[in-house]
């Protein structure tokens, strides 16, 4: 049996438009949400004015939530969940997307991901990285999980579609782990434990070349499905990208998941393929090492070799994609960053040879897998590795990747080196926050996570988030 997947024409973030497309997919398609029903959107980062393409739509979810509502059945909840990206509470990305008055007018109740429990959840396939994973409670209850992603090109894993979805399922502790070399294989994992009774995605303005930072594409289009392979093939199509081209997919088909190959899918809908495939023929893409996307500018990389066998060449989920995303948040707040910051050296993985840097350039030493030798300023200076090798990390032990905290050893580390021209900067993952941390620092330029448009609304939402999670411990 081919699983069909739908392209629907749409053009405007109209709830009411969005919501009749939704129901009468989810009628064609059969899916009738039932019980304990939990919404999956994309509410990665989003803020009206620096993020504003990053997210899931709250016209979308309002679409989707007033679909859910008529077309489901003996429904017991109807909630949405979310957990944001970069250590960022949920709560404020929620209120910067404009959710909070849909959750209210459709009467929905929120589930902050990392404000819940997380459960441990057993892997049992041959080809899992770990024995468990760690997902929040509301995940593990409901009946019926609707995926709404944001359909986005992505600098590490090409796109984001349905299946990449799930990264943000996991609070940031569990979140960060194996987001490195073993991203894609993470992808896949999640979606072995977890799959949609129902897609949708939000393709009315689609993002290109980065995830926290897309270039906005008017692509007109809801996709819809019950099998995120399925989905996710056709999505790679309408931009004209090989599914092939996309790992986790890849994976994810050849575990059985789902289909990678249009022969095997049923297409339906009112926007055909081709007509969409014209319209996306300039669609734009970055997935691009460091070393060459930084070339010629105040900040060049040098990129070394990386501990685990089958990535030794780059670290595709890692820190180099975090160092891309921080250097685009540095220029969503501060559009002339570039002309602005100190010329800085960022120096990931294994290193040989000297930097041959320039007068006055800082260096960066990102993360745990870094090491170097050799002379700074006529100082001797070692950097060592304390990579932890992949099969040595356990999910239940994983550190806690804490904003405040996060900031305050970001903080100390650069008081530490002051008086010096490099500093090093452990973890992995590093993740995008502390990357900011960081090269703002060492570029002498503003800190996007000190900036006033932003500060006090993500630490009051931090203050609630740690208390509301202080109260679901006590009274689990
Ligand atoms: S520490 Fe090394 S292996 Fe780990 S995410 Fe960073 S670059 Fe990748």
């Amino acid at each position: 049996m081919k699983h069909k997947v739908l392209i629907r024409r749409c053009d405007r973030y109209d709830p009411g438009l969005i919501a009749g497309i939704i129901a009468e997919g989810m009628q064609e398609l059969g899916a009738v949400p039932r019980g304990r029903v939990l919404c999956k959107p994309n509410v990665v980062l989003a803020h009206p004015e620096l993020f504003p393409h990053a997210f899931t739509r709250a016209e979308f979810l309002e679409g989707a939530l007033r679909a859910a509502k008529a077309v489901g059945q003996d429904l017991e909840e109807l909630a949405v969940g979310e957990r944001c990206g970069i250590t960022v509470p949920t709560r404020f990305c929620f209120s910067q997307a404009g959710y909070p008055a849909v959750l209210k007018r459709q009467g929905v109740k929120a589930h902050y991901f990392d404000e819940c429990p997380q459960v441990p959840v057993a892997l049992g396939h041959a080809e899992r990285l770990r024995g468990e994973m760690y997902l929040p409670r509301p995940v593990m209850d409901c009946d019926f999980l609707i995926n709404l992603p944001k359909f986005k090109a992505h600098p590490w894993t090409r796109m984001t579609l349905s299946l990449k979805n799930f990264i943000g399922l996991q609070d940031d502790r569990h979140r960060l782990l194996d987001h490195n070399t073993f991203l894609e294989q993470k992808i896949v994992d999640l979606n072995q434990v977890v799959a949609p009774g129902f897609i949708a995605i939000d393709g009315i303005i689609a993002g290109q070349k980065m995830m926290l930072t897309p270039d906005p594409f008017d692509l007109g289009a809801i996709v819809m499905g019950t099998n995120s392979c399925a989905v996710d093939t056709v999505g790679c199509h309408m931009v004209n990208l090989d599914p092939s081209q996309v790992l986790h997919l890849k994976m994810a088909s050849r575990r059985g998941l789902g289909p990678m190959s249009l022969e095997e899918i049923e297409l339906g809908g009112d926007f055909p393929l081709d007509q969409v495939q014209a319209k996306t023929r300039d669609f734009q893409f970055c997935l691009e090492r460091v070393d060459d996307y930084f070339a010629g500018g105040n900040l060049t990389c040098t990129v070394g070799a990386f501990p685990e066998e089958h990535s030794a060449d780059y670290c595709w989920g890692g820190c180099p994609g975090a160092l891309q995303e921080a250097v685009h948040i540095l220029r969503s707040y501060y559009p002339d960053v570039d002309q602005r910051m100190g010329k800085v050296r960022y120096v990931v993985g294994r290193v040989e040879g000297p930097l041959k840097l320039a007068p006055g350039e800082k260096v960066f030493f990102a993360g745990a897998c870094t090491c170097w030798q050799g002379e700074i300023d006529g100082q001797p200076v070692k950097i060592e590795s304390d990579y932890p090798l992949y099969r040595q990390r356990q999910a239940r032990e994983a550190p806690s990747n804490d904003l405040m905290l996060k900031t305050c050893q970001a903080m100390a580390n650069c008081l530490k080196s002051r008086g010096r021209r490099w500093l090093h900067a452990g973890g992995c993952t590093m993740s995008v926050a502390d990357h900011v941390h960081y090269l703002s620092y060492l570029a002498g330029v503003g800190n996007p996570n000190f900036d006033r448009r932003t500060l006090l609304p993500v630490t009051m939402a931090y203050w609630q988030m740690r208390g509301r999670r202080a109260w679901s411990r006590l009274s689990a």
